[in-house]
């Protein structure tokens, strides 16, 4: 359910189908087809396949209070069956993955609590650099229909991963993490789960009010020095003394 958006740019799946001797184009079966429009969501998905819109909304409620903003738009939910039938849609390789600043998200699964995320995230918020990016949309990797409002990465909560990576000495620092390129190079089992634990420590921790303000200063491909300037403005704090009391936060967990 993650994705690597915002630096790879989105291409038209007839450009990727015409250079991938791999890849076999979109057939009459691919066209998504059926539509279910709601309230908040323009559901677009092929004719044999479902969309579990009650629990997505459910999140959906959830997590607008959760980050107090409101899209003003629907957002567009296009579903896919399975990768492959993505992948011939997108040309992307990946379960799913948001239109940065756009109200458009793919994906694979029935309800969706990540993709969505990044399309409210960058709507309204901004688009941080992935340890902030990343790290939001896993922050709110949680299922309000069943009770549960716990971040989960793989139905791990991400906190217990990130203070069992920390106690094992394999917590990556924060200079690898902190620019989107370099996050990107590691490995997804660690870096996605340590960065909705900080996000989530953040966002509980520190509150909603700085964490808005550094997001609207911030940019995806930020280096790390702007990084570190905007969150010291935003927080009033250095990021590497809040880092640190993150990791006395899961110390104590
Ligand atoms: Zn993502």
């Amino acid at each position: 359910m993650s994705s690597r958006m915002g630096w790879v740019p989105f291409v038209l799946s007839s450009a990727i189908a015409a250079c991938d001797a791999s890849t076999s184009g979109p057939g009459p079966n691919d066209q998504l087809s059926a539509r279910i429009e709601s309230p908040t969501h323009s559901y677009r998905f092929s004719a044999s396949d479902v969309v579990d819109t009650a629990t997505h909304e459910a999140h959906y409620r959830w997590l607008l209070g959760a980050l107090g903003v409101d899209p003003a738009v629907k957002l567009e939910y296009h579903k896919y069956r399975d990768r492959a039938h993505l992948q011939r849609m997108t040309g992307r390789a990946t379960n799913g993955f948001a239109e940065p600043g756009t109200p458009r998200f793919h994906t694979i699964w029935p309800w969706d609590n990540h993709e969505g995320v990044h399309a409210l995230v960058t709507l309204t918020l901004g688009h941080p650099p992935a340890l902030f990016n990343e790290g939001v949309a896993v922050a709110h990797q949680t299922n309000p229909r069943a009770g549960d409002t716990v971040a989960r990465w793989n139905g791990e909560p991400v906190h217990a991963i990130a203070a069992r990576l920390d106690a094992a000495g394999q917590l990556p620092t924060l200079a690898v993490l902190l620019e989107s390129p370099s996050f990107f190079s590691h490995a997804e089992g660690v870096v996605y789960p340590v960065a909705g634990s900080w996000v989530r420590y953040l966002i509980d921790e520190r509150g909603m009010a700085p964490f808005e303000s550094y997001l609207s200063n911030a940019s995806f491909n930020a280096s790390a020095a702007q990084t570190r300037s905007a969150f010291l403005t935003a927080y009033g704090v250095t990021l590497d003394a809040e880092w640190e009391r993150w990791r006395e936060f899961l110390d104590a967990q």
